[in-house]
């Protein structure tokens, strides 16, 4: 097979899962997006995808996603930042992605905005939420208690949206319970700002949970790429 009839099969499979996931949720058919996480795949994958028909894709080292939103840049695609995010380099990531789902501490918040008007911009921020027990630290995401302030900064400043929330399922553990601890946090976070809906959650292995608790955006990578190399 060629890569492009591959792509066209592994998409076709994971638009079907979510399609299943949706209507078992009894929820509103196409009320979840799906985001291609293309890290370590070439700018010809991201090409092809586009032709199938994908809008958004997403991309975890800033230097790898500004290579690639270069060379794509012709396509109309929508970029989402996913990955862990140093501070000196925000203000540059805000430049190309139109989502940022990776703001986990409020020092972000200040270099983001001023990348987003630099550049002219708007940019959706989710806030990642930490959906680790609190002894596992260091995987990224603000602790539940910090979401508000960091909500409220977002909320304020210039060239920023706020979007909502968005988590990775904690390692070993079931993700169907997390992900129903998140539908807890984004609920608290819409009583607050009401148009802070959008909640990414779900990859490969587990989109069918996220998607039972509420999740309006999936991240799908190895399921329609297939595997990547083993160095993260
Ligand atoms: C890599 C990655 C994904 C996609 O993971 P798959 O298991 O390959 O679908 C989703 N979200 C984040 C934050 C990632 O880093």
């Amino acid at each position: 097979m060629s890569r492009r009839e591959d792509l066209a099969a592994n998409l076709g499979a994971v638009r079907e899962r979510i399609a299943a996931a949706v209507s078992a949720a009894g929820r509103e058919p196409g009320s979840v997006e799906l985001v291609v996480v293309t890290k370590y795949f070439p700018a010809s994958d991201v090409r092809i995808l586009a032709e199938l028909g994908v809008c958004r894709v997403g991309e975890n080292r800033h230097q790898e996603a500004l290579e690639k939103s270069r060379e794509c840049a012709d396509l109309e695609l929508a970029w989402h930042f996913i990955g862990s995010i140093q501070s000196n380099k925000a203000a540059a990531i805000a430049g190309y992605a139109s989502t940022v789902e990776s703001v986990d501490r409020l020092k972000l918040v200040a270099p983001l905005s001023r990348g987003a008007q630099d550049a002219g911009r708007q940019v959706d921020c989710l806030i990642q939420v930490s959906l680790d027990p609190p002894q596992a630290a260091g995987r990224g995401g603000a602790s539940a208690a910090e979401v508000a302030a960091i909500a409220a900064a977002i909320a304020e400043s210039d060239g920023l949206r706020l979007g909502g929330l968005m988590a990775v399922a904690p390692l070993g553990e079931p993700p169907a319970p997390a992900f129903e601890r998140l539908a807890g946090f984004a609920e608290r976070l819409r009583a607050e700002h009401p148009d802070a809906t959008t909640i990414s959650a779900g990859m490969s292995g587990d989109l069918e949970h996220a998607v039972k608790y509420g999740a309006t955006h999936v991240r799908i990578g190895s399921s329609v790429l297939g595997s990547r190399p083993l160095v993260q």
